[in-house]
């Protein structure tokens, strides 16, 4: 009975490991790697393990650095199913989808280049296609519902309250006798998000495997982060310009417009136009409003009180390229969501460059921006950006918004491992280094006896003591 870590080790993205109960194997999460291109190439280097010989998969949930490489995985061999939330999904049909798309046109851009050398041309890391036939594989279950995935393998989900359909995967595992639980966080959600209930405690672990993107920080409460905002949007007003709100297109944009329906009047929405201009954010949006039973007491109650959480007076939904151009000729007046949430790509690049340069423009930050992104240049002061080989002068007002995260900080980590009572062992994954190792400090501190943040290619016997995690 082992578990190898093969993703997410001293990173974030990647998410991948793999459990071997007797003669089984069982895939948790198949993520892509994001970042530097460089880093990103990594995606396409042979997997640690033979696709095919994979029995199952479990998903925690849908974001790409968790999801990414399914499709992938499948067209490498893999045949058995994919276990996961059933709202995972419906997002990840969309999602998939998406980076099936992106795939096939970096390969265009790829190979046009190619072709003035004369490489051989590339293939996409898989299609759109490929993506969209991958999500027949996938089986959906509810939270607590328990499941036997292999003969030797039980899983039952538990809500992490992390993004729609997020869920912690409890394991119980069985191989001549011998019992063990593993617990996954997947992506453990923030304490008070809006929409969602908070994450699950088990009571219970053999080994417990963790995340810690921000087990480094201490987020600032959701009240001072409302109050910011709507600070944001009245002095707006008096500026006069447009506010340009980059956005990520599952939870974020779905949580910015449930809070723009409840503080609507505090925070003056009635005099905007309010544009969401993301194909793939309406599309998730539209799989929030259907999975109501998932919400959390307060977002239900108001969804009895006032119908849908995300239907507002002065929305429009731009999917078409004709209506999102339309936008750039309105130079006061408008909030405009949209998409990439780091300002990569999307359409949220046109509005920049026909709205940064202007004094009175207002750019809302309200997620992580990575290094090397034009949304960190915007957080860190640039004075000038570059937008399709042009130079654009920054004039607009820079928010940085930092309370929105979909993650728990330290104290929501630490508070969560709590709730499993007899402090069972602890292999950190998912985080830079800095975080990981704050958290690993912390949790020692709070009598986790083995804790570690883990490596790539380690293997843990988990019928040892300490799970073989050291002592
Ligand atoms: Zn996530």
């Amino acid at each position: 009975m082992e578990l190898g870590f093969y993703g997410a080790t001293r990173e974030v993205t990647g998410s991948c490991f793999l459990l071997e109960v007797g003669r089984r194997r069982v895939l948790v999460d198949c993520g892509l790697i994001q970042g530097s291109r460089r880093h990103e190439r990594h995606n396409r280097d042979p997997f640690p393990f033979e696709a095919s010989s994979i029995d199952a998969v479990v998903l925690t949930h849908a974001h790409l650095d968790h999801s990414g490489r399914l499709p992938l995985l499948i067209k490498r061999g893999f045949r058995g199913r994919i276990f996961t939330h059933r709202a995972t999904v419906d997002l990840c049909r969309i999602m998939l989808e998406d980076a099936g798309y992106l795939n096939e046109k970096e390969a265009q851009w790829e190979n046009r280049k190619r072709e003035r050398k004369g490489l051989r041309p590339v293939e996409p890391l898989y299609t759109r296609e490929e993506a969209r036939v991958s999500t027949h594989r996938f089986h959906g279950l509810d939270y607590g519902q328990e499941r036997e995935v292999v003969p030797g393998v039980r899983l039952t989900l538990r809500d992490a309250g992390h993004i729609l359909g997020s869920a912690l995967a409890v394991l119980d595992l069985e191989e001549a006798g011998t019992r063990r639980r593993v617990v996954f966080s997947g992506d453990l959600g923030h304490t008070g998000t809006p929409i969602l209930r908070d994450p699950e405690t088990i009571d219970r672990a053999d080994l417990v495997v963790m995340e810690s993107t921000y087990g480094d920080r201490r987020h600032r409460s959701w009240e001072e982060t409302w109050a910011e905002l709507g600070g944001i949007f009245r002095e707006a007003r008096q500026a006069g310009g447009n506010v340009l709100v980059p956005t990520f297109a599952v939870d974020r944009t779905q949580m910015l417009l449930y809070m723009f329906k409840r503080y609507y009047e505090d925070w003056g929405l009635d005099d905007w136009q309010i544009f969401l201009d993301s194909p793939m954010a309406i599309k998730a949006t539209r799989v929030y409003a259907r999975h109501t039973a998932l919400y959390d007491e307060r977002a239900a109650a108001f969804e009895r009180a006032h119908g849908e959480l995300f239907d507002l007076p002065n929305l429009s939904l731009s999917e078409s390229t004709e209506a999102s151009m339309g936008i750039n000729r309105i130079r006061s007046g408008a909030v405009i969501v949209a998409g990439s949430g780091m300002c990569t790509g999307g359409r949220i690049k046109h509005h920049l460059k026909h709205n940064i340069w202007r004094r009175e423009a207002q750019v809302v930050i309200t997620g992580f921006q990575a290094a090397g992104t034009l949304g960190r240049a915007l957080v860190d002061g640039a004075s000038h950006i570059r937008l399709w080989g042009e130079t654009v002068r920054v004039q607009a007002t820079v928010h940085t918004v930092g309370g929105l995260s979909a993650h728990a900080d330290q104290d929501g980590l630490a508070g969560w491992y709590t709730g499993f009572g007899d402090a069972p062992p602890v292999a950190v994954v998912h985080g830079e280094p800095d975080a990981q190792d704050a958290l690993v400090a912390r949790l020692q501190a709070d009598g986790a006896a083995h804790a570690r943040a883990m490596r790539y290619g380690e293997r843990l016997d988990l019928v040892a003591s300490g799970a073989g995690l050291g002592g």
